[in-house]
């Protein structure tokens, strides 16, 4: 058998979610080819995309796939389940990756954001059978799943699907030990199986990367970024660690804090153990995005992502990027704003954190409106 982590060299994924925009706001394929190409030269390999993200399977083909040798890279692909229908069956939505990415086969596959709520629908089209299946054609070299939920359902879906070869968990220091991601417990999980691992959010959504300075004083002259990146990337078992980069400098960094990876020396993880807790200290509103709330609002409102967001800018330094990472909640076009609330009191009704929804969806708008 075909050992998976050969396949990897480096740590460091390119995770093609959050790619340069042109002054249009379109994928800037001039310059993500440029990173593509510094990336691969640097002795890196493993590009990350998925159905779901908007041109990002399309532009793999032109800066990657149209520009490299197939043994030069691999890559990893999701088969996105809230998207599938009985008109855009797995079959199609395969097919039409394929042809997106001009790729013959995937050296990783994963089933989405396995959580909760879309197990019916991969029950329903039998996706891990189809998986299988695209397998032994030799479209897919290595099957996966992402994942979003508690450690026990891992455990029963690693015990019903050995054929899961791999699993991609968001970790991270700040999710290590949290009640709600459970990271650390999740993980164990994963290692107990004794399955390889893929990290994505190990920065939390560019949270852990820009940081109040007053918060990473005891990291001294090491970038909150660098520190994030080797806490995850120094964990046992881990096959890549993805970065959603954007910038030319953003790669730079991540390439100079992977070559080579330095796990974290015990002095270190006390710093990171210290910056935790300050951020702990903080203010942040203790949702636990259990997403009671969603249903019972007239008006659309994703109140959780929009406490995520407010976590977010309270301990960022960059408050454009805390505005842009707001206004990414709304991307979809149907949420509502929170001033769009009526203050019907449904969802505090629910919540059974009892959060003051109404007077923290008012303090949103006030910040962020
Ligand atoms: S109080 Fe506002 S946020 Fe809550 S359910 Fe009513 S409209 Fe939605
Ligand atoms: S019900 Fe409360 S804790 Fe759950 S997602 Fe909504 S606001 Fe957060």
């Amino acid at each position: 058998m075909e050992d998976i982590y050969s396949l990897n060299r480096g740590k460091l994924g390119f995770g093609l979610m959050r790619l340069p925009k042109d002054s249009s706001g379109a994928i800037d394929e001039k310059e993500t080819a440029r990173m593509v190409d510094l990336f691969l030269e640097k002795g890196f390999t493993y590009f990350d995309t998925a159905y779901a993200y908007p041109g990002s399977e399309e532009i793999l083909r032109k800066t990657v796939v149209e520009r490299h040798p197939r043994e030069s890279y691999t890559v990893a692909s999701k088969m996105s389940g809230w998207m599938l229908t009985d008109e855009l069956p797995p079959e199609r939505m395969f097919a039409e990756q394929l042809r997106r990415t001009g790729l013959e086969y995937f050296d990783f596959y994963l089933i989405h954001s396995i959580e909760t709520q879309h197990i019916p629908v991969y029950e329903k089209h039998r996706v891990w059978d189809f998986c299988s299946r695209m397998k032994a054609e030799g479209r897919i070299r290595h099957i996966g799943f992402s994942f979003h939920d508690t450690p026990e359902m891992l455990d029963g879906i690693l015990t019903e699907h050995p054929e899961a070869e791999f699993v991609q968990l968001q970790i991270n220091y700040m999710d290590w030990m949290s009640p709600r991601v459970q990271s650390r417990n999740v993980y164990e999980t994963a290692r107990k199986h004794g399955k390889p691992i893929i990290i994505m959010e190990p920065v939390k959504g560019g949270l852990l990367s820009n940081l109040e300075p007053s918060l990473t004083k005891p990291f001294g002259s090491r970038t909150p970024a660098s520190m994030a990146l080797r806490f995850a990337a120094g964990l046992d078992g881990v096959l890549a660690v993805l970065s959603g980069m954007s910038t030319m400098e953003q790669l730079k960094q991540n390439i100079a804090t992977f070559s080579p990876l330095e796990k974290l020396s015990v002095a270190e993880m006390e710093a990171v153990t210290t910056v935790r807790e300050s951020i702990e200290k903080l203010q942040m509103i203790q949702c636990t995005g259990c997403r009671y709330c969603i249903p019972e609002c007239p008006k659309s409102i994703p109140i959780p992502n929009i406490f995520r967001a407010m976590n977010e800018s309270t301990v960022r330094s960059d408050s454009e990027a805390s505005r842009r990472r707001y206004e990414e909640v709304f991307s979809d076009g149907k949420s509502g704003r929170p001033s769009d609330c009526m203050k019907c009191g449904r969802c505090e009704h629910t919540c059974p954190q009892k959060l003051p929804i109404r007077k923290l969806l008012e303090e949103a708008a006030a910040r962020f409106e």
